[in-house]
């Protein structure tokens, strides 16, 4: 049982790495820079590590550079992609990275003779963002696919990224007969495995580091472990097929600060909203499909509490 994890030190690859040796499998992971200890020690002292941990060097810009790490796997979990927002040139740092780089892989994976299936890390963001309306009776679900142009226009690069990227997954995997399956996370958010401070749990950081007020802003939130087990089981369970949404719930910043304040009466919160304009709507996510991989959502209430924990815990607060 050997299977491939890219951008291994990740927040949610670590959880996968993790649960992947605990399940006994031996994982090739790729990780930049296997010399920076920031980046690979938090796997190296994982169960299992010592015994079924092979660490790789690879980048996504780098054409053949996963071919090493993919060749003998019989599962490939494809989660490498630039997370962040501030971005001076979204083309080489956000689009280039996250389409040519799931197509270096993709392509790694067809010539390895072994890969049987290719689990690759999507996100809610190539699926919200088509122009329909999003307010609390419509329910987004797997059908949904975020418009590229309505992406540029609004400069959301991020979300530009991995909807061209999800998309090119697709095409790919269609003419070359490889069986992809995607998982598309929201906000992940829960404890933190490695010792930096990745994009997701830095938003619940952003509600508790002096902030005096919250953006008018809704998005759906989910668990890293879930997200971590959404994966595993995409991979294990032979009728996984498409795409999976996976929002525990869709919550306006003024309700994370509501839970927040119910959590921690004592920590200092923003007050009020940034702007005076009505609230921007909530909205519902299906849960039909990914019931049928065996996730029962973690409360949004425990992730909080897991990432704020750890949060101190790593001394981000
Ligand atoms: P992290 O920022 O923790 O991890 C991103 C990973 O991508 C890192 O391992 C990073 O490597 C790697 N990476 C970035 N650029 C390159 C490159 N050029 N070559 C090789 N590796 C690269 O983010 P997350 O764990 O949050 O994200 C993982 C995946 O999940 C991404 O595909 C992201 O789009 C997706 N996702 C995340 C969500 C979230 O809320 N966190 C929500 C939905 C989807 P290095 O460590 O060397 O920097």
């Amino acid at each position: 049982k050997v299977v491939c994890v890219t951008g291994a030190s990740g927040y949610i690859a670590s959880w996968l790495v993790k649960f992947l040796l605990s399940r006994g499998y031996t994982v090739k992971a790729s990780v930049r820079d296997p010399s920076d200890p920031k980046k690979t020690q938090h796997l190296v002292s994982l169960e299992g590590a010592k015994e079924r941990l092979h660490l790789f060097k690879a980048d996504l810009l780098e054409q053949g550079s996963f071919d090493s790490a993919v060749d003998g796997c019989e599962g490939v979990f494809h989660t490498a992609s630039p997370f962040y927002h501030d971005v001076k040139d979204p083309q080489a740092e956000l689009i280039e990275p996250a389409v040519k780089g799931t197509l270096n892989v993709l392509n790694s994976c067809t010539k390895a003779s072994s890969v049987k299936r290719v689990v690759v890390t999507s996100s809610m963001a190539a699926v919200a963002y088509n122009g329909k309306p999003r307010t609390p009776d419509v329910t987004v679900d797997e059908t949904w696919f975020s418009d590229p142009e309505i992406c540029k226009t609004s400069k959301m690069w991020y979300v530009l990224s991995k909807t061209l990227a999800e998309d090119a997954a697709w095409k790919f995997a269609k003419e070359k007969g490889l069986d992809v399956v995607m998982i598309n996370p929201a906000m992940v958010i829960g404890p933190l495995l490695q010792p930096t401070l990745n994009t997701s749990a830095a938003a619940i950081l952003n509600f508790i580091n002096g902030a005096k007020t919250f953006s008018n802003a809704t998005f759906g939130w989910v668990n890293v472990k879930d997200v971590a087990n959404a994966h595993i089981q995409a991979y294990e369970i032979p009728s996984a097929n498409g795409r999976y949404c996976m929002v525990e719930r869709v919550l306006h910043h003024s309700e994370i600060v509501n839970i927040l304040r119910q959590l921690y009466p004592n920590l200092q919160l923003p007050e009020m909203c940034a702007d005076e304009n009505p609230y921007v709507p909530t909205y519902q996510v299906s849960k039909e499909k990914i019931k049928s991989l065996g996730i029962d959502y973690i409360p949004l209430e425990v992730s909080i509490k897991e990432t704020v924990e750890s949060l101190k815990e790593k001394g981000f607060i």
